[in-house]
């Protein structure tokens, strides 16, 4: 008998089953389908690591089940390859992307072949490649084409170190979500997706899929709606208005002034009324270089000026009131303009305060007096220093000062005070969205060019169709030039091209697509890769999606996944797919720690899967990714437990030398129950992503069979196919050592025997009106009838029930019986 020796056998079968095409999906079959997806990796220099290969680990655990279990199941991988990590690593090193970026994929690809993933190769994409590209611009034709797509001057967020514009999911906190760097304000030239189009059916076709429900919060919070009214303020002796958006319509008696935002069109209008121009006009410049981070900063002084006048009707009370401009209004929110209630908004006190405005309160709580914001300053002022600062009642209540809707609550109220604008039409109830279009232009050299024409006489000439791929050009000087300018714009060759509508010179847009756009619909080109003619011919789109299982990174859950959701409405839109959600379920894996922290090469506390590959191999490497914990949680890597898992792959080795080839199955009946219940707990385990108590019941029936003297081959190869999965390689070279000829893979998996794993007796816990009074042993699968009988023939029974009539029996099987008297 040899020692279990991974590094021999698992190239061996990798080879084997290279040769056999194993994990070659057809696109014809009897089977029914099951589309199982990572999400595409891009190829980094420093290859990946133990914690990317963990949501790998699942998926290809899936899938090779899913296929034993009788599904013809596609399980394809590629390379989401263009973008500013290989781009800023190549500016760097200095060596081109293109070669980088290739280098990277051979070596990650040799990463996923040793670890024994059953990938369908034959089916690979790289994003960056012409054959793939070409139908990314594709698309953005279609969109453009549908009236999706525009070009505008836009303040947009730009990273000074990155050197380029980023979309508005890009900015965490401020900050570049590729660099950390500070993001800048700047206004350029851009173009957008209207993924606003569609932002009603991306909220409400979240309730059709199976995510996560973080994952659904995190993209309603990002989509956002605010329900709440449009208030038309007239403007006094003028013929404007003022629209402004309130959530707290029921606090309108309270507006003591409005404000608006710098770049409000109606300031413009206004020019001759206002007496203050220069002054307004000198506000408006500077808000105009400040970025959105800092004009809404809450620990900054709010700014602000008085239009001197002009004067704006509250509409519910008649009441003049004056109107600011201050840059904390945003007018890509909601009408540009808000109405200012000093009295219930902790931000609009201060100004008033400040500016020395009425405050006057128009909601008290429904329990209690509040706290009025007058007290509330000059207490803060008295007391000693540090104070608690206090805040201004700012919650729903009831309302006072506000006529006829005085004693009304807040909800009452708001319903209220709207019908009666909306009859005076001066108000309108609404719904206001946060979610903005999608900035989709880069100023970069390593992305798909934008398939766009600029003719001094046509204008915007989209490429046709037949010219497509308008290939990436390969240039020397791919630097970013930080002016707002691709480096595409320093090739001429590029940039010259022939109008295709009236054949003058013209210009080639030389902005490329944000990386997000080649991930929005890589899903698709899996199951047609090779199609020349259309991105996927519609037959095969229709045998594979939607994708019917999704694992990958939570980090997702705003851009990529909110994109391809957005790109699948619109193709379904295009009749060009059947369905209109591309993941049908989604699955995040939790983060792998190590020392605390989350993996990356700068703490120095990456686990590369080579080094564990050599030293105990890929079986014991899948193993402890499925066993070091739940499966959607964060968990620390821990050396120890591979060993642990190294160690139980041995034992399942060495258990070969005791199976003797009987027929028949000779074990006690106590062990086959436990295998037969170990076959049932894996199988739901695995179903509902408990890889690690699926693992820990294969371990537990592995140290039972050890302690047998003799152990049937039939059991034998049980465990192997359960393990298959989980540990291919080890599954593999055991079951042909057995004598099998053809692949473990193609073997059905194990089904239990119900009748095998019933428990035969339980303890029914007997009560008399909910009270407990005794406990005996019954059959697991006892009736009502025979429970009671039995119940109330107890003799602890008896005492409480004797005399006594019986209303009622609750009964649950095999736990309780209630009796009701
Ligand atoms: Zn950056
Ligand atoms: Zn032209």
């Amino acid at each position: 008998m040899t020692n279990y020796n991974p590094q021999k056998i698992e190239k061996k079968w990798q080879r084997q089953w290279e040769k056999w095409k194993l994990f070659k999906t057809p696109d014809k079959s009897k089977k029914p389908k099951f589309y199982v997806l990572d999400m595409f990796p891009y190829p980094s220099a420093e290859g990946v690591h133990v914690g990317h290969l963990r949501g790998y680990t699942f998926s290809d655990l899936i899938a090779k089940k899913k296929t034993m279990e009788g599904f013809n199941c596609l399980h394809p991988m590629g390379w989401d390859a263009f973008g500013l990590p290989a781009e800023n690593f190549a500016i760097k090193t200095g060596v081109h992307p293109a070669k980088l970026t290739k280098e990277s994929i051979t070596n990650i690809k040799k990463q996923l072949l040793s670890a024994g993933f059953g990938y369908d190769w034959q089916r690979e994409i790289c994003s960056c490649q012409p054959d793939y590209y070409k139908w990314t611009q594709w698309m953005f034709l279609q969109l453009y084409q549908a009236g999706l797509c525009y070009k505008k001057e836009a303040a947009v967020n730009f990273c000074p170190s990155c050197k380029t514009v980023l979309a508005n999911e890009q900015v965490i906190e401020g900050k570049c979500e590729r660099c950390s760097s500070l993001v800048e304000k700047k206004y350029f030239e851009q173009w957008f997706f209207k993924i606003t189009d569609y932002t009603e059916r991306l909220l409400n076709d979240l309730n059709r899929i199976d995510w996560p429900e973080k994952i659904k919060i995190m993209q309603r919070n990002w989509i956002g709606n605010s329900e709440g009214t449009n208030i038309k303020f007239l403007i006094s002796n003028f013929q404007f208005l003022i629209e402004v958006f309130t959530t707290r319509v029921d606090t309108l008696f309270g507006c003591t002034y409005i404000v608006i935002a710098p770049e409000h069109p109606i300031i413009e209008n206004l020019k001759l009324k206002i007496g203050n121009w220069k002054e307004i006009e000198k506000y408006v410049e500077k808000a105009k270089k400040k970025t959105e981070i800092e004009r809404l900063a809450e620990d900054k002084e709010k700014t602000g000026i008085e239009l001197k006048g002009v004067k704006v009707i509250n509409p519910i009370n008649n009441q003049e009131v004056p109107v600011f401009v201050a840059d904390y209004v945003l007018m890509e929110y909601g009408t540009g303009a808000i109405m200012a209630v000093p009295a219930h908004d902790q931000r609009d006190f201060i100004f008033a305060k400040k500016h020395n405005l009425p405050i006057v309160e128009v909601i008290k709580p429904k329990t209690g007096t509040s706290p009025l914001p007058e007290r509330a300053v000059e207490e803060d002022k008295s007391s000693s220093s540090p104070s608690p600062k206090r805040s201004v009642f700012e919650e729903d209540g009831v309302l006072i000062n506000s006529g006829p809707f005085s004693e009304l609550k807040s909800e009452k109220a708001r319903e209220e005070i709207t019908k009666y604008l909306e009859k005076r039409n001066l108000g309108k109830k609404t719904i206001y969205y946060k979610l903005r279009d999608w900035l989709i232009s880069r100023q970069r050299y390593w992305g798909v060019p934008i398939p766009i024409i600029h003719c001094l006489k046509c204008g915007v000439v989209p490429v046709p169709e037949k010219d497509l791929p308008v290939k990436l050009p390969e240039i020397k000087d791919f630097k970013p030039t930080g002016k707002g300018e691709s480096p595409l714009a320093k090739s001429k060759k590029f940039v010259k091209v022939k109008c295709p509508k009236c054949g003058a010179l013209a210009r080639r847009e030389t902005d490329t697509l944000d990386t997000f756009v080649c991930s929005s619909w890589y899903f698709l080109r899996y199951v047609d890769s090779k199609n020349k003619k259309e991105f996927a011919s519609k037959e095969k789109i229709k045998n594979w999606l939607p994708v019917d299982l999704y694992i990958g990174g939570a980090e997702h859950a705003t851009l990529h996944l909110l994109y391809a959701r957005f790109f699948t409405k619109f193709l379904f839109d295009q009749k060009l797919i059947d369905y209109p959600e591309p993941f049908l379920k989604l699955f995040n894996q939790g983060i792998v720690y190590r020392q605390g922290a989350k993996m990356s090469k700068s703490k120095g506390n990456v686990v590369a899967p080579d080094h564990i590959i050599k030293k105990f191999g890929a079986d014991t490497m899948r193993l402890y990714e499925l066993f070091m914990g739940p499966a959607d949680q964060a968990t620390e890597w821990s050396d120890k437990g591979v060993i642990g898992c190294y160690r139980f792959l041995n034992k399942i080795w060495g258990l070969r030398q005791k199976t003797v080839d009987k027929k028949q199955r000779t074990e006690n009946r106590e062990l086959e129950r436990l295998i037969h219940k170990t076959i049932k707990k894996v199988t739901e385990d695995i179903e509902s992503f408990r890889f690690n108590t699926a693992v820990s019941a294969l371990m537990i029936l592995t140290n039972e069979l050890e302690k047998e003297n003799q152990l049937s081959v039939i059991s034998y190869q049980l465990l192997l196919k359960l393990l298959a999965p989980l540990a291919p390689h080890l599954a593999e070279e055991l079951w042909q050592k057995l004598g099998n000829k053809k692949s473990i893979f193609l073997e059905k998996w194990p089904e239990y025997d119900s009748k095998l794993i019933r428990e035969e007796n339980v303890t029914l816990v007997i009560q008399v009106n909910s009270k407990v009074r005794d406990k005996i042993e019954v059959e697991v699968d006892i009736s009502e009838e025979k429970a009671k009988e039995l119940a109330i023939s107890q003799k602890k029974v008896k005492n409480w029930i004797e005399g006594k009539e019986i209303k009622k029996v609750i009964f649950v099987p095999g736990k309780l019986i209630n009796i009701v008297i």
